[in-house]
C-alpha cells in the first residue's frame, strides 16, 4: 500500500467506495463522476503507479476483471456496447496514480464523443513513426 494512494485506501476500505466486485487480485467499484451510468474502475490491490509499472500479473488479472464487468454491463444494465479506458501518464489525462482501467458502458444515445477527429494521417509520417516504432537503423 502506498502513503496518501486514494485507490489504496480504496481497496483497503479506509476510504468508501461502490465496490462492485472483488478477487484475489483486483477490486472494482464504482467512478465518482461517472461519464456514462456503470462507469467502473478495476484496480490491482498491490500499488503500482500506471501501465508501465504494473506487474505482468496484476496486468493479466486486471484486463480479465474488466472483461468480465463488460459482459455484466451488457447482460444487467443493458449496454449497447463498452469501451475500456486507461490512462498513463498526466499527459494521457491520467490523474490517480494506481493503475487502473476504465470499464465504460456506452448507450446507442449516451453523449460521449471520440476524442480525435479521424483523418487521414501523411503517409510518409506513418511510415517514418512505424520505422522508428520497429526500431528500424537503431
Ligand atoms: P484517471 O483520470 O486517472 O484515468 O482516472 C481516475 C478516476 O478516478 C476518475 O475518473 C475519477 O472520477 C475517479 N475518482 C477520483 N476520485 C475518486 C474517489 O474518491 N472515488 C472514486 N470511486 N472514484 C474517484
Ligand atoms: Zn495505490
Amino acid at each position: 500500500m502506498a502513503e496518501d494512494c486514494l485507490f489504496c485506501g480504496i481497496v483497503a476500505g479506509s476510504i468508501p467506495s461502490e465496490t462492485i466486485d472483488e478477487n484475489e487480485r483486483t477490486v472494482s467499484f464504482m467512478d465518482i463522476n461517472p461519464a456514462t451510468a456503470g462507469h467502473a474502475l478495476v484496480v490491482p490491490r498491490v500499488h503500482s503507479a500506471d501501465l508501465l509499472e504494473v506487474g505482468t500479473e496484476d496486468l493479466e488479472a486486471t484486463v480479465l476483471t474488466a472483461q468480465r464487468l463488460a459482459q455484466r454491463m451488457k447482460d444487467v444494465l443493458d449496454a449497447d456496447g463498452v469501451n475500456l479506458i486507461n490512462a498513463c501518464g498526466p499527459a494521457a489525462w491520467q490523474t490517480v496514480f494506481h493503475f487502473h482501467i476504465h470499464v465504460v458502458p456506452r448507450f446507442e444515445d449516451d453523449p460521449l464523443k471520440l476524442p480525435w477527429v479521424p483523418e487521414p494521417g501523411d503517409p510518409d509520417e506513418i511510415a517514418a513513426t512505424a520505422a522508428k516504432l520497429r526500431g528500424d537503423n537503431g
